[in-house]
């Protein structure tokens, strides 16, 4: 899906949503795979839960990778040295396109992402 990728290269992750029935379509698709209307970007709060996580040694592959759950879809989610623990609440904190061409779900644990924030704030 084109626009969907678009938005993922300006690093937004939007979740094609189905204009007549309402559900999203994942893998992101133009049409709903449960009743083959048009589907429409949304904005989605990126929170979810941690199901399960590996990690890889794969040369130019290395990291931690897990399968998230998050507003009724799962994706395989990157992480970077963090202690992960399934059932974890994570959070989105960058996505985009790598330069061959693949797509990267970055996330960190949810209560992390906030007291960076608040640290930040303090800061300022
Ligand atoms: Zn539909």
């Amino acid at each position: 899906m084109e626009e969907f990728i678009n938005s993922l290269k300006k690093g937004k992750f939007r979740m094609p949503v189905c204009l007549s029935c309402g559900r999203k379509a994942w893998p992101p698709s133009r049409r709903c795979p449960h009743c083959l209307c048009k589907t429409s970007l949304k904005t989605i709060k990126t929170i979810g839960t941690l199901i399960e996580f590996s990690s890889s040694h794969i040369k130019g592959r290395e990291g931690a990778f897990g399968l998230v759950e998050m507003a009724g879809i799962r994706l395989i989610a990157s992480f970077g040295d963090l202690p992960l623990k399934e059932g974890m609440k994570v959070k989105m904190s960058s996505c985009g396109i790598k330069p061959d061409g693949t797509a990267f779900y970055f996330f960190a644990p949810a209560g992390l992402d906030i007291n960076i924030r608040r640290n930040k704030d303090k800061r300022t």
